[in-house]
């Protein structure tokens, strides 16, 4: 028998949860109210930990992950149920208002927050039903990053120690309840700073090489060859974008500093490292291609960084097959599907910790139109019961 959840309780936690503000770097007060939440259904305080993470992230924060450790009340390998916390900037102000099948915010002005409160409320919805109605279940662990959207720090620096070693685990922050996402694509950062040589723009130009010149000459070479936007070469694939520019400050200078950001992002590590690659070479092609009138070239400084690997669980992954018997018993039909977006998930691939990604019906997020498909809520609070127990498979 699949289990069915108190449909009032799961509504009212949901539109609790997404009245609080929390975007990234800012979720102790949605924290606070978790903690209440669980301590209220009585869990422990002994078995709640917030870890160190935003004291290892670069830009600081808040507070950490929340992690919760239920002891089982049946044998089984432990489970691990998570979903971030903190919701993009333009989801502060939301008023949480529910519309016929769905919830929206009656503020204009801002997205809902279901990315990804909605995936809290299911997680904690799973939680409460366990506790409440003392559902037998193996050993939890219940995850709740914090600054997931400004590039899955908390997932990345997060005690993995603390996690107790889960074998299967699932991820709510995805669009439909039936999609398991099983991989998604990886991400490297790149920065670049083109130094050119100032000069005055009237009296000697010629003695000057302008930095946005020698970036043109690249771009324009990364375009043509192929590098930049959708890049497929062969059967590889992948993309590139620069999406920050900033150089200059006056129109009678020779611009002497430009500085780009710019991301490649493919499923294959190699083939990532041959966008990078292709984009240092364009780089330094274009510095040494403009000399001003007395030989005198620009320079580049070129840095790239990992942001997050790709990943690919196995098809026969035991979290993929659980996932899917379970979804199969609730007359649902599974699909598998990648994403080209990071993952919290990424970084629990990279932690050992293999963790598919469902949905809870968020819908056009990170949008002033973002609303939450309340029957698909439901649904995947069930589905969050049943992978928790362990009831169905
Ligand atoms: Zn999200």
């Amino acid at each position: 028998m699949v289990p069915d959840v108190d449909t009032a309780q799961a509504q009212a936690l949901l539109l609790d949860l997404l009245s609080i503000p929390g975007k990234s770097r800012e979720e102790l007060a949605v924290q606070n109210r978790i903690r209440d939440l669980l301590t209220s259904w009585g869990v422990p305080g002994v078995a709640i930990t917030i870890d160190d993470a935003h004291r290892k992230a670069p830009g600081g924060g808040e507070t950490g992950n929340l992690i919760v450790k239920l002891p089982g009340t049946k044998r089984g390998p432990r489970r691990l149920l998570m979903a971030h916390v903190d919701t993009v900037p333009i989801c502060v102000g939301t008023q949480p208002v529910i519309d016929g099948d769905y919830v929206r915010s009656a503020n204009p002005a801002t997205g809902l927050g279901g990315d990804d409160r909605g995936g809290v409320a299911t997680v904690l919805t799973a939680v409460r039903e366990i506790l409440v109605n003392q559902l037998p279940h193996p050993p939890l662990t219940i995850f709740l990053p914090v600054q997931e959207e400004i590039g899955l720090i908390g997932a990345r620096y997060c005690s993995v120690n603390k996690l107790g070693k889960p074998a299967l685990a699932f991820n709510w922050d995805g669009n439909e309840p039936h999609t398991i996402c099983v991989g998604a694509t990886g991400d490297d950062l790149i920065e670049i700073e083109v130094t050119g040589i100032a000069s005055h723009a009237g009296v000697h130009p010629e003695l000057g090489v302008n930095a946005a010149a020698i970036t043109s000459v690249a771009i324009a070479d990364l375009v043509a060859n192929g590098w930049h936007g959708l890049v497929r070469k062969g059967r590889k694939q992948g993309t590139s974008n620069i999406g920050v520019v900033n150089g200059g400050e006056a129109t009678n200078v020779v611009m002497p500093l430009l500085k780009l950001r710019a991301e490649a992002r493919s499923h294959d590590p190699a083939f990532r490292a041959k966008i990078v690659d292709a984009y240092r070479k364009a780089f330094v092609r274009a510095a040494k291609s403009l000399t001003t009138a007395d030989g005198r070239k620009g320079s580049i400084n070129f840095h790239s960084e990992m942001k997050y690997e790709a990943f690919r669980l196995a098809e026969d992954a035991p979290v993929v097959t659980v996932t899917e018997q379970t979804l199969v018993a609730f007359g649902m039909e599974p699909l598998r599907v990648i994403g080209n977006g990071g993952l919290d998930a990424n970084w629990m691939a990279a932690h050992g910790v293999p963790a598919v990604t469902l949905g809870c019906g968020q819908r056009a997020i990170h949008t002033v139109n973002e609303h939450l498909h309340l029957p698909s809520y439901f649904q995947a609070c069930r589905i969050a019961v049943a992978l928790a127990t362990g009831a169905v498979a």
